[in-house]
């Protein structure tokens, strides 16, 4: 009797939470999110009914935005996207009472401006939060910036609420892809685009069972990737380190091992500036930025070249422990694909392609995932004792 009374009571109040919703969201309902990830801004477009108005307020520590839309309606009491860019890191939306849906972007910087218009046909709330104007590493990457557009799954439900925690976004870079084939192997064909992406998808296997690691790949397909959209794409996504993965040529043929590169203006280590030669040779002579551009993105790395050091060295450590592999160092030399990266960025070459058992290793999933087992070991003593 007592179980049927709550239930009662339980069903009363679920009909009370119901039954105003329900009815609101015939006339105001609010609909699809959709949002572009920029280099210098992210914009955010909410589908609304004509009849919506908002109001517009910043909150700080943690810094967001809270726009209040009325009168709106949700179907179901509340949704979350992740967003995860530079700017903005989620968008939330909830019922806050009869008629008020309350939208809340959790953005991932303090000093940004914010923008929040109402577009009619369609009928649109548009959210624009753009980076500080002396934002560095907007201003360089801007000029070519093709957004990342995405839509969030509709309807989404809010994820259950959990403990608050830093999450370190990775992005890896397959090296080379689609009309760009990187090396060749001698003595089997095998092409170092097809060997990077296999690697690369075996590390994000591995790290996406890491609490506290969000990652992402350049590519995930054999498709060609100019050397700077590899990193406008780290930009964008406000990653914390920037692994781009290659694999190795060399004019004499036992050369062999892995190698670890970071990005410097002067090239330092054995045969470095060779391979940074060979892999900035997608970029094309017709494209090669001008000097002014090279030494600001240039400055842009420099930012981060005490961390990428040792990122390449705990990383190249795990490699050659893991693979047992001959043990080329640590090196730098100027990379296009590691400059203008604005976190911890390193290359790295897994083997020699022209090496003919290097090759022969190279082709077998078991020693791609010795390797990729060594390079997310690396990452993991980088961020030793913060995950
Ligand atoms: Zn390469």
């Amino acid at each position: 009797m007592r179980k049927l009374g709550a239930l009662l009571v339980g069903l009363s109040l679920l009909l009370f939470l119901f039954v105003p919703l329900t009815q609101a969201q015939i006339q105001y309902e609010v609909g699809k999110v959709t949002y572009e990830s920029h280099s210098d801004y992210t914009r955010v477009f909410i589908e609304v009914s004509p009849e919506t108005g908002y109001v517009v307020k910043d909150l700080h520590h943690p810094p967001r935005l809270l726009v209040n839309l009325y009168p709106a309606s949700l179907i179901s009491l509340s949704r979350e996207i992740k967003v995860g860019d530079r700017f903005v890191e989620s968008i939330r939306l909830d019922q806050e009472s009869k008629g008020v849906v309350r939208v809340v972007l959790d953005l991932n910087l303090s000093n940004v401006t914010s923008s929040v218009d109402l577009s009619s046909d369609p009928s649109r709330l548009l959210i624009e939060i753009r980076g500080p104007e002396e934002d560095l590493v907007a201003a360089i990457l801007k000029e070519k910036d093709s957004p990342i557009i995405r839509e969030e799954e509709f309807p989404s439900t809010a994820p259950p609420p959990k403990k608050e925690k830093t999450i370190y976004t990775i992005v890896l870079d397959p090296g080379h892809g689609g009309k760009d084939p990187g090396a060749i192997g001698r003595s089997t064909g095998l092409k170092e685009k097809e060997v990077t992406l296999q690697v690369a998808k075996e590390v994000a296997r591995l790290l996406r069972n890491e609490a506290g690691i969000r990652v992402y790949l350049t590519r995930n397909t054999d498709q060609y990737l100019s050397l700077d959209r590899r990193t406008e794409i780290a930009n964008q996504l406000g990653a914390d380190m920037f692994i781009s993965i290659h694999a190795n040529s060399g004019y004499r043929r036992h050369a062999k091992g892995v190698e670890t590169f970071f990005n410097s203006r002067y090239s330092y280590g054995e045969g470095a500036e060779e391979v940074a030669a060979r892999e900035n040779k997608p970029l094309g002579s017709e494209n090669i930025p001008d000097e002014a551009k090279l030494i600001i993105w240039d400055l842009i790395q420099n930012a981060y070249r005490s961390e990428s050091n040792d990122l390449a060295h705990t990383v190249q450590k795990e490699l050659v422990q893991t693979t047992d592999g001959e043990d080329r160092g640590v090196k730098s030399a100027g990379f296009y694909v590691l400059r203008g990266a604005a976190m911890p960025a390193i290359l790295v070459e897994i083997g020699f392609l022209s090496n003919a058992s290097e090759e022969t290793m190279l082709r077998k999933k078991d020693f791609r995932e010795k390797i990729a087992l060594g390079i997310v070991k690396g990452i993991k003593r980088y961020y030793q004792g913060k995950l």
